[in-house]
């Protein structure tokens, strides 16, 4: 379980083209070290309730190792107790990734941070300078080999339909994300929130956002190379949250979205399984709980699968030792 704590836009040198961090996150209340301890205390009583243990406290939304050292401290020794106490395993961070060197890696480590999420974006230069994120690739590939070389866990953010942006540049950017051996990633389509560039560029016309079929269609591209190069896809998609949906204006917004990616992904692993048996009949093995993903929403899926005279051919089996997003085929 992650108890994150945002510290919107605290650190960041300058606002991103699509960024605003203050609606994405809905956080609103300053951040001190009583609130951090607040915080986490809370989490933690819920976390009782429901028996969950490896708790990590992250601190989310704004550039954390770009803060000068003694906030990073503050905050850092705020969430220490819950350490000690083993309350808390460790700690977590998003950051920029030109904000990050080995003594900085160190520093980290030493106030009990294990994993520090870096926000990427891209691996195309002239994406990064569109979004005017201020640092390119070359940072990213930088900071992932000081954090890998610290020993601390390394996530990569991504998104997905930035200015600029495409198939093949997408491509490129998963290929080189590959290369950097991150623990896990995240996917995240591209919104537009009120009070970003964004928001602006989409107003004058000169931005148009993703619809969200092709949002799934590239997120399930993107996930389904990333974990078959051995990378965990932690997130796909934005979480629901009032403060999001009341300040989105445009964009592959969907509640389920995460979900549609994984249906999209089933159907295409089904065809292709069908593609390959030798038989009319095939049984296909599906842990109970992607039961509805691989349905589809409002059974998407299966009404696509019975278009291509696919559906009949097929018996389901529910097996809970099924690996999870995966289906699997035994010949009937
Ligand atoms: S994307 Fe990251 S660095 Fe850019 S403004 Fe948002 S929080 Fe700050």
């Amino acid at each position: 379980m992650i108890i994150p704590i945002f510290i919107p836009h605290e650190g960041c040198p300058h606002r991103c083209l699509f960024c605003n961090q203050h609606r994405i996150s809905g956080w609103s209340k300053p951040v001190t070290p009583e609130t951090v301890q607040a915080e986490i205390a809370a989490w933690l009583g819920r976390r009782c309730a429901s028996g969950r243990s490896e708790t990590q406290a992250a601190f989310y939304g704004g550039s954390f190792t770009a803060l000068p050292r003694a906030r990073q401290k503050e905050l850092l020794l705020a969430a220490r107790p819950f350490l000690e106490s083993g309350q808390l395993r460790s700690l977590r961070l998003s950051t920029r990734p030109d904000c990050m060197d080995a003594e900085q890696a160190d520093f980290l480590k030493a106030h009990g941070v294990a994993t520090v999420e870096l926000g990427a974006q891209s691996m195309n230069d002239a994406v990064l300078t569109a979004a005017g994120r201020g640092h390119d690739a070359a940072a990213t590939e930088q900071a992932a080999a000081v954090l890998r070389q610290a020993g601390l866990e390394t996530g990569i953010q991504l998104l997905i339909g930035l200015p600029g942006d495409s198939r093949a540049s997408l491509r490129r950017t998963v290929g080189r994300v590959i290369t950097l051996r991150p623990d896990f990633v995240r996917l995240y389509p591209l919104l537009v929130v009120k009070n970003s560039g964004l928001a602006d560029l989409h107003a004058q016309g000169r931005y148009t956002p993703l619809s969200v079929a092709k949002a799934v269609l590239l997120t399930a591209f993107m996930k389904e190379r990333f974990e078959q190069a051995g990378i965990r896809v932690i997130r796909t998609g934005l979480q629901a949250g009032e403060e999001l949906e009341s300040s989105l204006l445009a964009g592959p917004w969907h509640p389920a979205f995460g979900e549609l990616v994984s249906s999209r992904l089933l159907l295409r692993q089904t065809r292709r399984l069908l593609a390959q048996a030798k038989s009319e009949t095939v049984r296909l093995r599906v842990n109970p709980r992607d039961q509805s993903a691989f349905r589809g929403l409002k059974s998407a899926n299966i009404d696509r699968l019975r278009q291509l005279g696919l559906w009949r051919r097929i018996i389901l089996v529910n097996d809970p030792e099924q690996k999870r997003g995966n289906v699997r085929l035994l010949q009937a």
